[in-house]
């Protein structure tokens, strides 16, 4: 294993699907959910789409009962760039299988070229499973009407703030303008959604959703709290003595380099962790 991969397991749990159910065994003790990842993005050739459609449907049988069945895949490793019909085909046939497993999985959403696809393909999904959700983030100027119509669907949403860059016509710039569309949605997807999962790190969106639900009585059992493998791993076991549902977005797999490289642009602190690892501190 090089330098480097030793410092990403901060945020990836390993290599092998493996080593992530065993790190979901140990979430599951204290009480939190996990949905697994294996990372992998923007695939450009059928084969390499038809080898991370068989990992994801191989990961949602290796996960022992007891543990929810939870995945998250990203469409572009799934072909969604070489062809919706592909893509449609590819990740139906996870969801047949998820399906037989009594599992669920999560359309992580990527860069802004790709929402509407993402979003279109998702509908065509759902004509046909109940057991797909989509992410929708809070920087982009469209989300609130996303918001609005999903509600309206009754489709199960993952809202976040969204981690690419995007230029100021599609995306909002400012952190306390992002913080501002993420309320307005989390109260919307808390009020009328079907299981929301409100997916940050950020303290003060995670108080005022708690507030919000308490003042429009949501049930904490109607919504669930997201965060990263690696990060704010006491606020985990807080939320959950609080009786909060909490899951951990649990990522594994070698080509960690496109998410740990986000993970670095959102914070300080994680830059600041790697290097002091790398200078031996
Ligand atoms: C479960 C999950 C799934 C995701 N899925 C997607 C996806 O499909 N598509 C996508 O584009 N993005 C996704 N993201 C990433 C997301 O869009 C953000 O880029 C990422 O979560 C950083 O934003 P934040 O709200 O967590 O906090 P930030 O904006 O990074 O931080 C804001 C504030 O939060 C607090 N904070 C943050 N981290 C910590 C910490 N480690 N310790 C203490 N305080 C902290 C600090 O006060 C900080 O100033 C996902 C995130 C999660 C948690």
């Amino acid at each position: 294993m090089n330098p480097l991969t030793l410092f990403a397991r901060r945020f990836v749990a390993g290599e092998r699907p493996q080593d992530a159910v065993r790190a979901g065994e140990r979430l599951h003790a204290k009480g939190i959910k996990a949905t697994f990842d294996k990372l992998g993005e923007d695939v450009l050739d059928r084969e390499a789409a038809k080898r991370a459609t068989d990992a994801a449907k191989d990961l949602l049988r290796l996960i022992p009962p007891g543990i929810e069945r939870n995945i998250s895949i990203k469409m572009s490793s799934m072909g969604q760039e070489i062809s919706r019909d592909l893509c449609l085909e590819n990740v139906s046939g996870i969801l047949d299988v998820a399906r037989e497993a009594g599992g669920f999985v999560r359309l992580d959403m990527e860069g802004s070229n790709l929402t509407q696809d993402t979003i279109e393909t998702f509908h065509e999904l759902r004509k046909a499973h109940e057991n797909v959700g989509i992410v929708l983030q809070a920087y982009l100027h469209r989300t609130l009407e996303d918001v609005k119509e999903a509600v309206r669907r009754g489709d199960r949403v993952r809202l976040c703030k969204g981690a690419y860059k995007e230029p100021p016509n599609a995306a909002l710039q400012d952190m306390a303008a992002i913080r501002r569309s993420f309320a307005a949605c989390a109260h919307l997807l808390l009020e009328g959604g079907q299981y929301p999962a409100i997916a940050t790190h950020d303290e003060a969106v995670i108080r005022d959703t708690i507030e919000h639900a308490k003042a429009q009585k949501v049930a904490s059992s109607r919504f669930e709290f997201q965060m990263l493998y690696g990060l704010r791993r006491r606020r985990w076991e807080e939320l959950v003595a609080a009786g909060h549902k909490v899951r951990i977005y649990v990522p594994f797999g070698t080509h960690w380099m496109p998410y740990f490289y986000r993970r670095m642009r959102e914070r300080k602190e994680n830059v600041a962790f790697v290097l002091k690892n790398l200078l031996g501190g």
